[in-house]
């Protein structure tokens, strides 16, 4: 773990190792509670956050759809993430960690009434499935796991709870020798990754799931933004197993493995085994846009100047 200097807690800049919870802390007992991940990189004009305002604003969503009143306002979480940073004084890439939580004072599933606590904690970390990946691309499994199911669960929210089923993915695709998850719906359509997006390319078209069953990726539509800005044709529909397996290219894209190239699926070589040529294209585009070098999409930035 890359510790920092301060974590934000409740509106204060707390010591990284005083920041603590008590053991009855209620969404370690019973899962609600919801987070955000989002990347700040170096930029020529020093740290940037990339898409604060939309990171934050699926963060209060998020909280919305489990019903936990947050007590801070949009503003008021994307000041405190530029001023966390600030105080850190990073030299790295960062990536940032709010974290809404129900914490010690009540017991038992109705939820409402335990207090609400909003941690944010941030750390210089690097390529999320590996430097190596990022140019080589990496090795897939379609997991055992069957993605949440939305009769049941909330996809739309970045849910503590969800991430049960995208470790137990994850821990199955490690176990058995791969480096991620490639998980289906309950009809056997592509999904998404254990805590990623998917795309394929097939003669030049790029193609991704709607988010019927995946997190609505804040990475993924800049990559589909890039993609049609670029005149690369973009197609939003199911993808199936064997599909998958015949792509030219694959990809993941999240802020954690941000533009991640897929070389095989379960056994199964995609296109020439390496990053492939829009992959490249993409992925080179996507690293312009967050370090700030295409001016054209400095809106997405945040500075943290001073
Ligand atoms: N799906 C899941 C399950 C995720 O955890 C993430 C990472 N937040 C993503 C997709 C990608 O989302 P984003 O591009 O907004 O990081």
């Amino acid at each position: 773990m890359n510790e920092a200097k301060y974590i934000w807690m409740d509106g204060n800049f707390v010591p990284w190792h005083e920041a603590k919870v008590h053991i009855l802390t209620h969404t370690l007992h019973y899962g609600n509670g919801v987070f955000e991940g989002t990347r700040a990189y170096q930029t020529e004009d020093g740290l940037a956050i990339f898409r604060l305002q939309d990171h934050t604003k699926r963060l209060l969503n998020s909280a919305k759809i489990v019903k936990i009143d947050v007590p801070f306002n949009q503003e008021e979480l994307e000041r405190a993430q530029v001023e966390l940073l600030r105080k850190n004084e990073f030299k790295g890439n960062v990536y940032i960690r709010p974290l809404i939580f129900l914490g010690y004072g009540k017991m038992g599933l109705y939820h409402i009434g335990a207090p609400v606590h909003v941690a944010i904690a941030a750390w210089e970390w690097g390529a999320y499935l590996g430097e190596e990946g990022l140019e080589k691309g990496i090795r897939v499994k379609i997991s055992s796991i069957v993605r949440n199911p939305v009769k049941s669960t909330f996809g739309k929210a970045k849910a503590v709870a969800n991430y049960l089923n995208s470790q137990m993915a994850k821990y199955e695709a490690i176990e058995c020798g791969y480096e991620e998850a490639l998980m289906l719906d309950e009809e056997g359509f592509v999904a998404e990754g254990s805590g990623e997006c998917f795309f394929i390319v097939r003669d030049g078209v790029l193609i991704t799931p709607p988010n019927d069953n995946s997190l609505e990726s804040i990475t993924q539509s800049t990559v589909i933004e890039i993609a049609k800005e670029r005149d690369i044709p973009v197609e939003r529909r199911r993808i199936t197993r064997d599909e998958v397996y015949i792509a030219d290219e694959a990809f993941f894209t999240g802020t954690a493995a941000e533009v991640t190239p897929v070389r095989e699926v379960d056994g199964r070589i995609i296109g020439d085994g390496k990053r492939g040529e829009i992959t490249k294209e993409l992925q080179e585009a996507y690293f312009d846009v967050v370090y700030g070098r295409d001016k054209g999409y400095k809106h997405y930035l945040t500075y943290i100047e001073g």
